[in-house]
């Protein structure tokens, strides 16, 4: 089924989500930022006063309690790092977060199970490739990440992935092409041509390390051109288009 969507997905809660936050209203933009409480890695997050503050115009998710890697952790801490994010969040919100992302892709099918029985109604993978929300509302997938992978690293995740009747057509429509910003906004372009779902992520950590917003500003002024405001949305409302075929 296609259907014309898009969408922006924002990992990590590092505070320089506040000034992508600033970005995404100017350009009329939907998206939904998923926040770990603390930052186990060591990047710093975002204060419980500027989660409330971005919770006011954009969907908050859970990203586990610590960013922690839910495959390096036995039976009980997984439980605990998934629940205890929730909680959290919801505590701070004073709402029911319904989105959950699996830090750095990583996950097994016992934690769909955990994160199911967590109460969350849907999870994001780093998935990529997709032009649809998917048909697996908790491993929701993506089109592709907003940073300077080379064409190699692409080939190497289209091949480990899985998927690849629902990837090919994505991979196509890059063919070639060694540039990563030319490959997203081929990707863009063919994704809103054909009415097809187009889920950008990133960090904004990345962005502002490498010096990106002027060329995320240029790539969301393309990408809205092209998406009419009704067409854009948060991943909750991708995760009920992937529940339409459970
Ligand atoms: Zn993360």
């Amino acid at each position: 089924m296609k259907q014309a969507r898009l969408s922006l997905s924002i990992d990590d809660g590092h505070p320089a989500d506040l000034r992508m936050a600033d970005l995404l209203m100017r350009h009329g933009m939907r998206a939904t930022f998923y926040i770990p409480m603390r930052n186990g890695e060591g990047p710093p997050v975002l204060t419980p006063g500027a989660i409330r503050e971005l919770a006011r115009h954009f969907e908050i998710g859970s990203h586990t309690l610590d960013h922690r890697f839910l495959k390096r952790l036995n039976v009980l801490e997984a439980l605990a790092q998934i629940q205890e994010g929730k909680t959290a969040l919801e505590e701070l919100l004073g709402k029911k977060v319904e989105g959950f992302c699996y830090p750095g892709g990583k996950y097994r099918p016992l934690h769909i199970k955990m994160v199911q029985s967590a109460g969350f109604s849907y999870a994001r993978t780093t998935k990529n490739l997709f032009l649809s929300a998917g048909i697996k509302r908790y491993e929701l997938p993506t089109t592709l990440q907003f940073y300077p992978h080379s064409r190699s690293i692409m080939m190497r995740n289209f091949i480990s992935q899985g998927d690849w009747n629902q990837r090919r057509t994505a991979l196509n429509v890059i063919g070639y092409e060694a540039d990563w910003l030319n490959r997203l906004y081929l990707l863009v372009d063919y994704a809103a041509r054909s009415g097809r779902v187009c889920h950008l992520w990133c960090h904004s950590l990345d962005i502002d390390k490498l010096g990106l917003w002027k060329r995320l500003d240029a790539l969301l002024r393309f990408a809205t051109q092209r998406y009419a405001a009704s067409q854009r949305v948060d991943n909750s409302q991708l995760a009920v288009l992937a529940a339409e075929f459970e």
